[in-house]
């Protein structure tokens, strides 16, 4: 039996992904060599920022064809549209087998068998809320960068977003079972993890009482990131091809729970990246309110600010819609100097377009689409302009590359510092055949370009990799970096 699965949109749903692929395999399935050979087609879609259904009618249109010729081929729908459109995604789609929700994954085998039985087809969209399942990652997998989640769902209620109602209510996994997921990876071989949640930040440990404060934005987040640093093996630097943890990120925040707690965390917790991705959305408190994102700017610039300064070089990105309904030549200005004023060093910004099922449905749609591709593109041409000054400052100095893996072009390795900044380091500065992926090496940053950095290996590093066990631990080499999960 072979699979085939086509991944749309965050990376929450590059995670429920490969979830899905772990309890198919678990259950018997191979991945397909393509989607030809498949006995199952699956589509996880994301319906935050696309025009998804528009995409999954075109998707399905192309398959059409295919299911007339194998009518025994399954044909699955899983992700935010599932969820949003239920059982009327098989009255749209007739060619349609099944509708997952996210929180349904588990059952995934049970209704392909039901399918495989005769079964009509079935739409699957019922959230976890007493009993809430987080599915873990098959204990072979290797990664050099493995997300691990930490919660699901969101209590936000952003007007331009439909997560609280693809994706439910909050609820967070135990830290026990946290650290145990954490310490897996890392004993497998990973040496980054990226801990994942719609508002990361807002974790509450259910094994724990809710703990004592008077600020009701503190959560349990920066305990579980201290947890995680204590109990999980560090990578050491004289011993560098044993597991250990290198660094520790997360994604995606939310502004609220950037609190005292949390700067002391990154001030004091060494393994958490000095790079942190606060989405910020607007710089126009007007947008804001409309947004409902329940912080001014004044606030955020004094967060991100205090994050910014809890260790030296820290850097931050964010992500930013233009046009949002009302959005005045001012508003954007001022958007602008925000992004200026904190030195965002990368922004995923976004022209807004409303999305079925949002409260900002009824706001309209006002910002002519000419306005909002020109504000996209002074956006990007700022924050570019960050960038480069940014990496140029980096020139000459040494840093901590962990390699993903190769360049496009093959005649380079590529990694990540711990600010996030890409760094290629030349093939040919290495000996021939070497396999570095998963591997960190100190280097000299010797160039700038437009949006990364060249590198060449210390003196320190060429001896380290010149004792490269030959068994080198294969990983799977990072993802292509999907849109960050939205927060
Ligand atoms: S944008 Fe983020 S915080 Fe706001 S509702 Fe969506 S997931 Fe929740």
């Amino acid at each position: 039996m072979f699979y085939w699965i086509e991944t749309f949109g965050c990376q929450m749903n590059v995670h429920d992904s490969d979830r899905m692929a772990d309890v198919l395999r678990a259950s018997g399935w191979q991945k397909a060599e393509s989607l030809e050979n498949a006995e199952l087609v699956l589509f996880n879609t994301c319906s935050i920022r696309e025009k998804s259904e528009q995409k999954l009618r075109s998707e399905v249109g192309k398959l059409a064809p295919l299911k007339e010729r194998r009518p025994e081929l399954i044909f699955a729908v899983a992700g935010c549209v599932a969820q949003q459109e239920g059982e009327k995604l098989l009255a749209r789609f007739p060619v349609l087998d099944l509708v997952l929700g996210p929180d349904n994954i588990p059952e995934l085998p049970r209704l392909l068998e039901d399918q495989r039985s005769g079964a009509p087809p079935v739409a699957r969209t019922v959230f976890d809320i007493d009993e809430p399942r987080f599915l873990t990652a098959t204990a072979d997998e290797k990664r050099v960068s493995a997300f691990v989640t930490t919660m699901k769902g969101c209590d936000e209620r952003c007007s331009f977003c439909i997560v609280p109602t693809t994706r439910g209510p909050e609820r967070y996994r135990s830290s026990d079972e946290i650290v145990a997921e954490v310490a897996r990876w890392v004993e497998g071989g990973a040496r980054e993890i990226v801990l994942l949640g719609q508002t990361v930040d807002s974790f509450r440990d259910p094994a724990l009482p809710p703990a004592a404060s008077d600020d009701p934005d503190e959560s349990q987040f920066p305990s579980l990131l201290r947890k995680i640093a204590d109990a999980v093996p560090r990578f050491d630097d004289a011993n560098p091809f044993a597991p250990g943890l290198l660094r520790l990120r997360y994604t995606s925040p939310h502004p609220r729970h950037a609190t005292p707690s949390l700067v002391a965390a990154h001030r004091e917790v060494e393994i958490l990246a000095e790079h942190i991705h606060l989405p910020v959305q607007s710089g126009s408190n007007r947008m804001l309110r409309r947004m409902i994102r329940r912080y001014t700017r004044e606030t955020f610039i004094e967060r991100a600010a205090a994050l910014l300064a809890s260790r030296p070089g820290t850097t931050m990105s964010s992500d930013i819609i233009v046009g949002f309904p009302g959005e005045t030549d001012e508003d954007f200005e001022e958007t602008l100097s925000l992004v200026r004023e904190v030195g965002f060093v990368q922004v995923f910004g976004f022209k807004f377009s409303p999305r079925p099922g949002t409260p900002a449905l009824k706001l309209g749609n006002d910002v002519p689409e000419s306005k909002k591709s020109e504000r996209l593109a002074r956006l990007f041409e700022l924050v570019d302009a960050q960038l480069a000054a940014h990496l140029a400052t980096l020139v000459g100095t040494r840093v901590t590359v962990l390699v993903e893996g190769a360049s496009k072009l093959g005649d380079a390795f590529t990694g990540r510092t711990q600010r996030n900044e890409i760094v290629h380091l030349a093939r040919d500065l290495f000996p021939e055949g070497l396999e570095l992926a998963g591997q960190v090496v100190e280097a000299d940053i010797v160039s700038a370009n437009k949006r990364s950095l060249a590198g060449a290996p210390t003196e320190r590093a060429m001896i380290h990799l010149s004792t490269l066990p030959t068994h080198a631990m294969r990983v799977r080499t990072v993802e292509k970096r999907v849109l960050q999960v939205v927060a």
